[in-house]
């Protein structure tokens, strides 16, 4: 049995895998898609301590060069329930395996939040997608539409605009959520342009089911506004990933476990860091200090046992 099971490889759970083995015990990392978590997606991040500026993923080889150095193992495989046996027995049920630990700590972080305007599903590959660092090279030289107004789709824009002929924001409210110097930055830009108050109707397809365009209501005069465009990128919040423990801990309005700043849950042994706990700000910094006081309070736990 394993001492700590870690699931998601994202900065929470790579900090609280780098503390956990610091403090002698042994853990198993569970990644159900990519090494890294969000901030793989991210092309620079410049608010990491040390680190003046660098891409997402880049910063995500190092933590898990030094996670890996330090022995933690790493199984890719997606948890779907994670069960309380006993005090320090926890089974953690994946789609290809189970395993076995004596404390689990939950960092799995979120997902993109989709619009749910009719076709957005079938269209995902064809012309709509949630992460511009996996997809915008495939629009390169061509005009895009960019639906947010937060950090995310400012920085999806900057990335865009490196490569795309025009990007267009189109946001829903009458203003930008992100950090001023974000926003400052991306609308300096020359092939960037904004529009507030859009809200989207529908998309158009093409004749082999591929985006051709987009329709928005101007909320503000109830005008149509039409972009015709092959490539959108939609970037509206996020959706944590906490199905797999909710008989186990409390949720809150947005589905974000309940927990403080102590990451412990109603359940012994079971703690939660980073974006899927319930928080006000959620970046690289606070997962990792997420995991780190995670990995200390489940060390803390497996000493007390008997
Ligand atoms: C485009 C973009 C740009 C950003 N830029 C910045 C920035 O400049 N600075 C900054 O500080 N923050 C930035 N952020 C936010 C930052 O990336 C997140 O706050 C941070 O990654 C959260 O870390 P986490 O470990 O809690 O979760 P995540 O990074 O979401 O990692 C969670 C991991 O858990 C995995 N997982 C989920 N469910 C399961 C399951 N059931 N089984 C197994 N594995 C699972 C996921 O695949 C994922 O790898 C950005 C985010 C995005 C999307």
């Amino acid at each position: 049995m394993t001492d700590v099971i870690i699931v998601g490889a994202g900065p929470a759970g790579m900090s609280a895998a780098i503390y956990a083995l610091r403090s002698g015990k042994t853990v198993t990392v569970l990644e159900g898609e990519t090494i890294g978590g969000q901030m793989s997606n991210s092309p620079r991040i410049e608010n990491f301590p040390t680190v003046k500026a660098s891409s997402g993923s880049d910063l995500a080889d190092k933590m898990f060069e030094q996670m890996t150095d330090l022995g933690a193992e790493l199984e890719l495989d997606r948890v779907v329930e994670v069960v309380k046996r006993g005090e320090g027995d926890f089974l953690v049920k994946c789609e290809y395996n189970d395993y076995e630990a004596k404390a689990v700590i939950w960092a799995t972080g979120a997902k993109h939040r989709h619009i749910g305007v009719q076709g957005e599903e079938e269209l995902i590959g064809k012309g709509v997608s949630y992460c511009a660092l996996c997809d915008g090279a495939f629009f390169t030289g061509e005009d895009v539409v960019m639906i947010g107004d937060a950090n995310t789709a400012l920085s999806y824009t900057m990335f865009l605009s490196n490569c795309c002929k025009h990007v267009y924001i189109c946001t829903l409210f009458d203003r930008f959520f992100g950090e001023k110097a974000m926003v400052d930055q991306v609308l300096a830009r020359e092939n960037v342009s904004y529009e507030h108050c859009l809200e989207l109707q529908r998309f158009l397809t093409d004749d082999q089911g591929s985006l051709k365009g987009l329709v928005f209501k101007n909320t503000k005069d109830g005008s149509e506004r039409r972009y015709d465009v092959k490539g959108c990128f939609i970037a509206v919040g996020q959706v944590p990933n906490n199905d797999a423990i909710k008989s186990l801990v409390d949720l809150d309005k947005g589905g974000y476990v309940l927990a403080g700043e102590d990451t412990i849950t109603k359940t012994a042994g079971l703690f939660v860091a980073g974006d899927c706990r319930s928080k006000r700000i959620r970046q690289v910094t606070t997962a990792c200090a997420d995991g780190s006081v995670a990995a200390i309070a489940a060390t803390s736990y497996i000493d007390a046992l008997k």
